[in-house]
């Protein structure tokens, strides 16, 4: 039986509904989707490095040799096995990392909205970078904070000025490695120094590390968690070492947090996929991340100097750019008077894509800046698309 001509509903959402934006970034994915556009708006890691025969066999095995346990309902913490595996490959340093500090999530998109949930009241002050991930002002952004940016420079954060807008803040959210958007690293006095301050301050730390294991040439900076386990929450994913589709990620902090955290997973999803993480455990255990990151640092490395390569041909004077020593990024700083939302309408018309970069700050945003995402075009379209930006943006001069 069905109703005939029901009286539709008058939805009245929740005032934390009524806030609630979609991320420019999708918006503009929808219209960058056309294969005539050359996109550099996506933060999509690059198919090519997908290791989908490694995943497949790692299905089957899980399958065929645990399918019952794989297809059960898990633990809210997760797999066991991998977080003792993850416990054990963050004890360096001389700090002992445990497994139950380490909570398992559906990407570590999940983390930041169960850390707003547990951390985060109406009004609370979270201090973030300027700019910073924008998917991390959306997550926070439920729970109503009033954000305080933080300085930054080419250097990335500025510690003295946490120590100088910090006070009572619940969180200190800091991407030190290849930052997203901006491509820039923390240098190692600063981590000590961000510790350091934030510690002495009782704010926790919340260190966002997806792109760090990508860096181009040597080996990546220390953690700031193993400087101090009891202050930091470091978040982990393997969308940009293995794939994102999966969707699983992880939250390391004091064991108190977790526990916390782990009720707010219940509550929002009982726990994340079993067969996913037995699988991904599969994949890792035997050290296959050692042999596949190299290759994901060698491609996007190439493909960010061919970005870069162009950029120095085609850009106008008065335009600078991050040079980034890993992750998928680089940030573009244009003369003052120029809009990247405008410049962005008009480079669509010419089938180029970038994510203007206002929305990546909590307040006061540069409108005259933009994010360029490198990995997933070919070098041939990277310099097409980077030389019809650079006639356009000379042609605003
Ligand atoms: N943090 C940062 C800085 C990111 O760039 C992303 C993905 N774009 C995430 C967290 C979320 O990653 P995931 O949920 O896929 O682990």
């Amino acid at each position: 039986m069905k109703l005939e001509n029901p009286t539709p509903i008058e939805w009245k959402f929740s005032e934390r509904a009524e806030q609630l934006q979609s991320s420019a970034i999708r918006e503009i994915l929808k219209v960058t989707m056309r294969p005539e556009v050359i996109s550099f708006a996506g933060g999509l890691p690059s198919p090519e490095t997908f290791p989908v025969e490694r995943m497949q066999a790692a299905f089957d095995k899980v399958l065929s040799q645990q399918g019952k346990s794989a297809l059960q309902y898990g633990p809210t913490d997760g797999y066991a096995p991998l977080r003792e595996y993850l416990a054990d490959s963050l004890s360096v340093n001389g700090s002992q990392i445990l497994p139950e500090q380490i909570l398992m999530v559906s990407g570590s998109q999940q983390g930041l909205d169960l850390l707003g949930k547990v951390l985060v009241d109406e009004g609370s002050k979270v201090l973030v970078e300027t700019p910073s991930y924008l998917g991390a002002l959306q997550a926070f952004s439920v729970y109503q904070p009033k954000f305080e940016s933080v300085d930054t420079d080419e250097h990335g954060l500025i510690p003295a000025s946490v120590a100088a807008k910090g006070e009572g803040a619940r969180l200190m959210y800091a991407l030190p490695n290849f930052q997203n958007p901006t491509g820039r690293t923390l240098p190692m006095e600063r981590r000590v120094e961000l510790v350091e301050t934030c510690a002495r301050m009782g704010i926790p730390l919340v260190e966002d590390n997806p792109y760090g294991d990508l860096c181009y040439t040597g080996e990546p900076l220390p953690k700031m968690l193993n400087m101090n386990p009891a202050g930091v929450i470091y978040m982990g994913s393997f969308s940009k070492v293995l794939t994102p589709g999966i969707r699983l990620g992880y939250v390391v902090g004091p064991a108190t947090l977790i526990r916390k955290l782990e009720q707010a997973k219940q509550a929002a999803d009982l726990h994340t996929a079993q067969l996913t993480q037995m699988v991904v455990y599969e994949v890792i255990k035997d050290g296959f991340l050692g042999q596949h990151i190299p290759t994901i640092r060698t491609f996007y490395a190439k493909q960010c100097q061919v970005m870069l390569d162009a950029m120095s041909q085609y850009f106008p004077q008065g335009v600078e750019w991050t040079r980034p020593e890993g992750g998928m990024f680089i940030w573009v700083t244009l003369p003052r008077h120029i809009d990247s939302n405008q410049l962005l309408a008009e480079a669509i018309q010419q089938n180029v894509a970038f994510v203007p970069g206002a929305p990546f700050y909590a307040n006061n945003p540069e409108t005259n800046t933009l994010r360029l995402s490198f990995v997933t075009v070919s070098p041939e379209r990277i310099h097409e698309g980077i030389k019809k930006l650079g006639t356009l943006i000379r042609s605003k001069l």
